[in-house]
């Protein structure tokens, strides 16, 4: 074995960046006060926070007074779908593979879900089908966490806008961030929704962009008025200064890591391929995906089973959706897709990041098809020995 630890869960959590890691500690010893105040060290703290403003609003497309800080990507796509629907009313609409953190809410709401193709593109004729002047929001995420596919969002804004020209275009770029141009790749939203955990900013903060039709949301919280009434309650004046630092960084060096580690999950996705037999390329029919994520479909293994295994030879990888108690749940992405029952059984998310090396790749390609072969080999020895 080849022995190094493969970390390819970069989806789920990438980890930080040594430049976030060290502007939280500065901001953290440094900025005691609440950024609410109106002393000097008060100010101190606003400061830092609306030049982290700045930093997302250049790397976002956006204006400063159209970001607004959040808890994370979770909050931010809350914010959008239910701050629309809580002043609006009307439809919501999204896309049947989009995070339970839009999902839920547009299903609570009695909301309308657009098919999509085998690929995970949105279908753009059951989108235009779908959309009518009732409704209020359409909310379609820029890449998908778990096969990476990437939308053509201008095509879903021009749809929206013909069909519903008074309705806000919400966006979650969570998983975009790190690897797209979300400027440029999101400028027909009007609701783009980050989370810098996923591009070496630390758990728990992310950022709303409101603008546009999307201006007038209603708060989900009442309290003291920060983020200009938006999000009420006193900032993580540290986590915001980190968020800004990791996001500065990923844009600076997103063209040349998107081809690197686009290189290694090509290679990865290609040796896998080769190596396991029967093994299916989840997202082959994507026009466009992440260069992040490599989803394959392993018929007749179990993921629980199989990630156990690669635990155990130190590949940390998932299944892609998994809820708070670590558990695997299965796919609605998956089953959106078209894909079976016993396909869905044997989804394995690979996914790399900043930070993924070489070394990494050759470790999970020697760990990976073994650990198949042995769980086929087990499930073969259980079915002779029922015989
Ligand atoms: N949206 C997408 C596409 C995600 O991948 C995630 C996290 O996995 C979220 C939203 C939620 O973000 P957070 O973990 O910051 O709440």
């Amino acid at each position: 074995m080849t022995g190094v630890p493969a970390y390819l869960d970069h989806a789920a959590s990438t980890p930080m960046r040594p430049v976030a890691l060290a502007a939280m500690t500065d901001a953290a010893a440094h900025l005691p006060a609440n950024p609410s105040g109106a002393h000097r060290l008060a100010r101190e703290a606003r400061r830092a926070i609306d030049d982290a403003r700045q930093v997302v609003a250049d790397a976002l497309g956006a204006d400063l007074g159209e970001v607004v800080f959040t808890s994370g990507g979770t909050e931010a796509d809350n914010l959008a779908v239910l701050g629309v629907h809580d002043r609006r009313g009307g439809v919501l609409v999204t896309s049947a593979v989009e995070h339970h953190a839009v999902l839920d809410p547009v299903l609570g709401r009695g909301g309308r879900v657009v098919r999509v193709q085998a690929g995970g593109t949105v279908d753009l004729d059951h989108l235009a089908a779908t959309v009518d002047p009732d409704v209020t929001l359409v909310s379609v995420m820029l890449a998908n966490n778990e096969v990476g596919t990437v939308q053509d969002l201008d095509a879903v804004a021009g749809v929206v806008r013909a069909r519903a020209p008074g309705a806000a275009l919400h966006t979650d770029a969570v998983q975009a961030a790190p690897w797209l141009d979300v400027a440029s790749r999101a400028a027909g939203a009007d609701l783009i929704a980050i989370s810098a955990h996923k591009f070496g900013g630390p758990k728990g903060v992310g950022a709303l962009v409101v603008r546009g039709a999307g201006s007038d949301l209603a708060a989900r919280s009442s309290g003291g008025g920060q983020e200009r009434e938006r999000r009420h309650g006193t900032q993580n004046v540290a986590g915001i200064v980190a968020l800004a630092a990791a996001l500065e960084e990923a844009a600076r060096e997103r063209a040349t890591a998107a081809e690197r580690v686009g290189r290694l999950t090509d290679r990865l996705r290609a040796g896998l391929l080769a190596a396991v037999p029967d093994a299916l390329d989840t997202a082959a029919a994507a026009p466009e995906r992440l260069p992040g994520i490599c989803h394959l479909v392993v018929p007749g293994v179990e993921t629980e089973a199989l990630l156990v295994l690669l635990e155990q030879a130190e590949v940390y990888a998932s299944a892609a959706a998994s809820c708070a108690s670590g558990a695997t749940e299965p796919s609605h992405v998956l089953a959106a897709m078209g894909l079976g029952r016993a396909e869905r059984a044997g989804a394995l998310r690979l996914s790399l990041g900043w930070s993924s090396t070489d070394a990494e790749v050759d470790h999970a390609l020697e760990v990976i098809p073994a650990a198949v072969a042995q769980l086929r080999r087990r499930a073969g020895r259980t079915l002779g020995g029922a015989a």
